[in-house]
């Protein structure tokens, strides 16, 4: 019954069943290692091959849910009300369509094993809602930065296994995003399948938004939904360009995260508390300076703090800081001073010889910096303040941990952070979390799940909450509109590398 498939398309059988709740990430990706190369070629499913016995066989489609055949192409939605004011796939009846999916699989590797696959599972409730709907699905994702080269350590096969699993089905992947044997592979999908292309990074026309990659990315299918919120802030082919193209929607992540952070703007319980931590400020400035015109409180920690201590007249010997945002730093807290927010710099730290495992280190206050040392964590003082302001607090927002936390010795304010989070959770409060270091770090103590909302996406949210529109969301048509969105190119992505300038001085060899 199952159609002959093309060599080229391997296929990816779901992965052994998740370790228990408790174990971590890693260890659940690696166990699925060994039986690996034996999957490539898999076009039919194997129960033999399959390394636990009490694992099903993995099905090749989805069969569709049961429907009237009377609906017609566009559902129409009883409900139009979208968080983010977008057409979201409730509006679509994907029956028989087929449907390019823009994912964010941008997940962190190592030795070629997904290490976290928050990302993965998050995209899942929208792939089943459009299979069970009938939709084939070819989903497009980056992994990296290849820069328009094919980068095979940047290939998106370990992702594919993490989504194997979670959706136990098989989840074919192109060695290509373009060419024959990837069109062909599309050709083939039959309502309830899937494939996923390769890294649409490996072509520079992806990052550059060139209409004719969008225009063949497009060619794959009827309609277009994006719910990739981690690369909704950039104006790529398969964010931007392919929605000038085909009907577009938004899918179930994009909306709930639009749907929390835009809570969080607009309507937050208060007393409402912002926790910035993290190494740089420089990334943070323009988050920050939005914040500090919507929280009751703000708590800095990380190399973030060290900043505003500069800002404050402090020294702070060796420690991160960056003398350029200095004045950045002193005008955020004049606005804070100017508006009555309650800052919270450390009062004392945890200072260590050098940022390494196993150096000396002890605590000083913030007053009396040694020269000398570096400040990598916040001391209990500044923890035991931060723990009573939170205490009334109704909404709090964290991004960034609040020491170096990858060394345990050094990581006792982002753990006391998240389990204060966790408690908070706990007892009603709306607790969201976003960056990638600080869910990590969340994980870290299995206290991930707790979170009112962690946010897939790092830059992404950070743009959001400074009130810039996402490109990859803005060129959504609104919800309930029948209009599709002009083939326009959104504004052209400003270039992320300068080229190195041209000398002008006369050339001395010739080329
Ligand atoms: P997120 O990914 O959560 O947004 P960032 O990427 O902004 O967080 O920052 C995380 C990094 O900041 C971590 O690698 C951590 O080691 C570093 N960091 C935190 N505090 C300090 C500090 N006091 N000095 C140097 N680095 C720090
Ligand atoms: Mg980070």
């Amino acid at each position: 019954m199952a159609p002959s498939r093309p060599a080229n398309r391997p296929q990816v059988k779901p992965g052994p069943p998740l370790p228990p709740k408790g174990a971590t990430q890693a260890s659940g990706a690696s166990a699925g290692g060994p039986s690996r190369p034996a999957n490539r070629q898999g076009s039919k499913p194997s129960a033999k091959s399959s390394s636990s016995p009490a694992t099903p066989a993995p099905v090749a489609r989805v069969a569709p849910r049961q429907r009237p055949l009377s609906s017609g192409p566009r559902r129409i939605a009883t409900n139009l009300y979208s968080a983010t004011g977008k057409r979201t796939i409730r509006e679509l009846d994907a029956r028989e369509m087929r449907v390019l999916l823009r994912v964010d699989f941008n997940v962190p590797l190592s030795d070629g094993k997904v290490v976290d696959d928050s990302r993965i599972r998050a995209a899942v409730p929208t792939i089943k809602a459009l299979l069970e709907d009938g939709a084939s699905i070819v989903i497009a994702s980056h992994l990296g930065r290849p820069d328009g080269k094919v980068v095979d350590g940047l290939r998106l096969r370990p992702a594919a296994e993490r989504l194997a699993h979670h959706l136990q089905m098989m989840v074919p992947t192109t060695g290509d995003a373009l060419g024959v044997g990837t069109e062909d592979a599309v050709k083939r999908l039959r309502p309830g399948e899937l494939v996923l292309l390769e890294n649409v990074r490996f072509h520079a026309g992806e990052e550059k938004n060139d209409p004719a990659f969008a225009a063949k990315l497009a060619s794959y299918a009827d309609v277009f939904v994006n719910d990739g919120f981690g690369a909704a802030h950039r104006a790529h082919a398969s964010t931007v360009g392919v929605a000038g193209i085909l009907p577009s929607y938004v899918g179930l992540l994009m909306e709930s995260e639009v749907e929390a952070l835009s809570n969080l703007l607009d309507k937050p319980s208060r007393p409402f508390a912002a926790i910035v931590g993290g190494g740089k400020v420089s990334g943070k400035v323009a988050v920050l300076e939005a914040l500090i015109q919507k929280v009751d409180l703000l708590i800095l920690g990380g190399g973030v703090a060290n900043t505003f201590l500069v800002a404050s007249g402090r020294s702070v010997g060796k420690s991160l800081y960056e003398s350029k945002m200095v004045e950045h730093a002193r005008r955020i807290l004049k606005l804070a001073a100017e508006r009555g927010v309650k800052v919270l710099l450390p009062v004392d730290g945890v200072v260590a010889k050098e940022v390494t495992r196993g150096t000396e280190f002890k605590v000083v206050s913030t007053e009396k910096l040694p020269a000398s040392w570096h400040m990598v964590d916040l001391g209990p003082d500044s923890i035991t303040a931060m723990r009573e302001a939170l205490g009334s607090v109704k909404t709090i927002l964290w991004n960034g941990p609040l020491g170096v936390f990858e060394i345990p010795a050094f990581g006792t304010a982002t753990r006391e952070l998240a389990k204060l989070a966790a408690e908070k959770a706990e007892a009603g409060a709306t607790v969201v979390v976003g960056g990638g270091d600080s869910i990590a770090a969340l994980q870290q103590l299995n206290l991930a799940g707790k979170m009112t909302h962690i946010s897939t996406g790092g830059g992404a949210s950070l743009e959001y909450l400074e009130g810039r529109d996402l490109p990859g969301l803005a060129v959504i048509p609104t919800a309930g509109s029948p209009f599709e969105t002009m083939p326009i190119l959104w504004e052209a992505p400003k270039p992320e590398k300068k080229p190195a300038p041209k000398p002008k001085a006369p050339a001395k060899k010739s080329e």
